[in-house]
């Protein structure tokens, strides 16, 4: 998968290009910013065309990390690893020791995690290299692990402020259609069903989509019709790029609010949103609880302030709103100038006296 970017708007810090023959290590770490503290942002294991699309997709995915970072008012930077997956028979913990040594020579500066592709034993061997990651098995009831139900439970708390916003109410009744019933997809459609909301849902797994449909009386459909789903709410938590021209044209929603990175396949897809008077919970601001899950295990919160932080998560999108009617901004560009504005904020340091 290559999630489809906004445009990028700043250079990255630093890109260090990982290649080591004896284990088939071939990737790239993108430090996109450590102004606000160390670049933090998973590692993606994917099969990409070539070296320049991998460069590519590390360099947008680290940006976007800066963004969200900020936006969720972490002590964090924002950067991305990405691999290439070897062709053949891969030995994953050599080729994640491998990684973790490359994460190690960063001394701190990169934090990685979980991502598309990786998993938490393979963050199990990077530790035995390096002490700046995430994503570990949970020790002891504190925060770690799979971060995919925190990123659904703040996409869910995002949801309710977009419908009390736009539906003019809670999520009871409410038609929901989930594109994607993976990790978030479907922890996302166990909340939805608690709250009441009927589902609709497309997954192109057919035994995991009836076992869904089954579970929570889910209507299912195509996934190539999807998007023209009458319902009120669209959660896109599949893939990057959905929302390009055509499928914002296709769109019936009211509300689009998703897990998945990069929904817009350009900035102006946003506009069109907009435009066609169709909300749009900016996908960093939403699907920020897995990284807060990440910061929490990495700095050492309890796993109350953990929850709580990424229960909070709609009130954060609820500032983005606000900010975007002020200033008469796209929800998409409100979010993009705030963010902005944080990491300069940073930048600047706190103040000095005049001699
Ligand atoms: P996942 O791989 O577990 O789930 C993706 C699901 O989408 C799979 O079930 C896949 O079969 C399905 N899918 C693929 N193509 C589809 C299509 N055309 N139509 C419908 N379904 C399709 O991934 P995930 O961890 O659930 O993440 C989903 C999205 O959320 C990704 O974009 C990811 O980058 C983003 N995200 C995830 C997290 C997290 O904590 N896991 C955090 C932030 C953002």
């Amino acid at each position: 998968m290559v999630d489809v970017p906004h445009d990028s708007a700043t250079p990255p810090e630093n890109v260090y290009l990982l290649q080591d023959a004896d284990t088939g290590l071939d990737g790239v770490i993108v430090l996109h910013s450590t102004r606000r503290g160390p670049a933090a942002g998973g590692c993606r294991v994917w099969r990409y065309a070539d070296r320049a699309q991998m460069v590519g997709d590390a360099m947008r995915l680290a940006e976007a990390m800066t963004y969200k970072n900020a936006l969720a008012d972490l002590p964090l930077g924002g950067g991305k690893a990405v691999l290439n997956l070897p062709a053949g028979n891969v030995n994953r913990p050599r080729l994640f020791a491998a990684f973790g040594r490359a994460v190690a020579r960063l001394e701190g500066a990169y934090v990685t995690a979980e991502d598309v592709g990786t998993s938490v034993a393979d963050m199990e061997m990077v530790r035995a290299e390096t002490r700046h990651v995430a994503g570990l098995s949970p020790q002891g009831g504190r925060p770690g692990g799979d971060p995919s139900p925190w990123t659904a439970l703040g996409v869910f708390a995002s949801m309710q402020e977009a419908a009390r916003r736009r539906l003019g109410g809670d999520l009871q009744g409410v038609t929901v259609a989930v594109q994607g019933l993976g990790n978030v997809g479907a922890a996302l459609c166990a909340l939805l069903h608690d709250a009441g909301a009927r589902l609709i849902v497309a997954e192109p797994r057919p035994g995991v989509a009836a076992e869904l449909a089954c579970r929570f009386g889910a209507e299912i459909m195509n996934r190539d019709a999807i998007l023209d789903a009458r319902c009120e709410i669209f959660a896109p938590c599949a893939l990057g790029g959905v929302l390009d021209r055509r499928g914002v044209e296709r769109l019936r929603a009211q509300v689009v609010c998703g897990g998945a990175n990069n929904v817009l396949a350009t900035l102006e897809d946003g506009d069109r949103l907009a435009d066609r008077g169709i909300l749009y919970a900016p996908d960093y601001v939403v699907n920020a609880g897995g990284i807060i899950n990440v910061a929490a295990e990495y700095l050492g919160w309890s796993a109350a302030m953990a929850a709580e932080r990424v229960q909070a998560t709609g009130q954060r999108l609820a500032q983005v709103l606000d900010h975007a009617e002020r200033q008469g901004l796209a929800p998409h560009r409100a979010a993009d100038a705030l963010a902005r504005a944080r990491i300069t904020l940073v930048s600047l340091g706190p103040a000095r006296k005049a001699a």
